[in-house]
């Protein structure tokens, strides 16, 4: 356990460098070409079944390999993207590579899932429901097979074009997700209003779980909320073995850190879920 780490250590552009509007300007317009110029990679982080640590399903993480700057923190460029519009078509392209390594990797694993970020902006922007319905067409991969990541405020807008499209979203049976929850909003009606299916409890609260008392509160209080609502809990941000430990005693189901996998590229990844596979037959041979 914990063996990945250092080895996808990726030192990451520092944003201390976006305080100047004209050098953000600058970072956006290169953004333009990262498409264009294979700039872009999506990364696969494993998510776990806490019971015995296997790979059930993965989060697709962008990753910007920019000419002159190395690594760009998604952290730093999804917003610049947000603000050109650029989100859209990085979105979508986004979803068809998660698609794309989906038949791959559910021949491995018939039940194997994706989860994509979804920003609000792609979501009021863009005609996502029909993107998703046509690509997952195209693959030949059943609803279920993707998840979205939305973000609190993006469901606390609560207009009639989001209720509407969520709506198309739900048709296609793929599951949607609240990500950071714990972060943003206490008016929790959208929960019930949306028929949400999964929460992310945000990574800030999993920091020191161990020490803190009111963090240790608030994980236990969403996990039982989530299982009283019938909801999935997914814990992410899991470095450590005794944060593990008391997640799992929390009866959250699914966690996703460093602690077991950090976010790989797709090759790496196929050879995870490939040796994750083989083991899990073999410790139970009757499978
Ligand atoms: P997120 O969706 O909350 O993704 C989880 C972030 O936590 C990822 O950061 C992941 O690398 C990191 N993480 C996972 N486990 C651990 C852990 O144990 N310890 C620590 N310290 N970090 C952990 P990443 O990849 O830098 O992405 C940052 C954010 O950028 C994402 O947060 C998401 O909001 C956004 N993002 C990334 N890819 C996309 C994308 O394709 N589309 C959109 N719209 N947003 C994206
Ligand atoms: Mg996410
Ligand atoms: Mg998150
Ligand atoms: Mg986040």
């Amino acid at each position: 356990k914990g063996k990945e780490k250092g080895k996808n250590e990726a030192q990451f552009f520092n944003p201390d460098w976006m305080e100047s509007r004209s050098q953000s300007l600058a970072l956006t317009a290169d953004l333009r070409l990262a498409l264009s110029e294979n700039q872009l990679e999506v990364y696969y982080q494993p998510k776990v079944q806490l019971q015995n640590g296997k790979i059930v399903a993965a989060e697709a993480l962008l990753r910007w390999h920019h000419p002159t700057l190395g690594f760009v923190s998604p952290e730093v460029f999804i917003p610049l993207a947000e603000n050109s519009g650029q989100i859209v078509e990085i979105g979508k392209w986004v979803i068809e590579q998660a698609c794309e390594k989906l038949t791959i990797w559910r021949k491995i694993n018939a039940s194997f899932s994706i989860a994509v970020n979804v920003s609000s902006i792609q979501f009021k922007r863009g005609d996502l429901s029909e993107f998703l319905k046509k690509t997952l067409q195209k693959y030949q991969l059943p609803g279920q097979s993707l998840e979205l990541e939305f973000t609190e405020s993006l469901l606390m807008a609560n207009t009639q074009e989001v209720a509407s499209e969520l709506q198309l979203i739900k048709q296609l049976n793929t599951s949607l997700a609240i990500d950071d929850f714990g972060t943003g909003y206490s008016n929790l009606s959208y929960l019930q209003n949306f028929e949400i299916h999964t929460l992310k409890i945000d990574r800030s609260f999993m920091y020191e779980l161990r020490e803190n008392k009111k963090n240790i509160a608030i994980v236990k209080a969403i996990c039982q909320m989530a299982h009283s609502l019938n909801m999935q809990v997914v814990a992410e941000g899991i470095e450590d073995a005794e944060t593990a430990e008391i997640i799992k005693g929390f009866d959250c189901a699914i966690g996703q850190g460093f602690f077991w996998h950090k976010p790989v590229p797709a090759d790496a990844f196929a050879s995870l879920i490939q040796t994750d596979n083989v083991a899990s037959k073999s410790d139970h041979p009757e499978l």
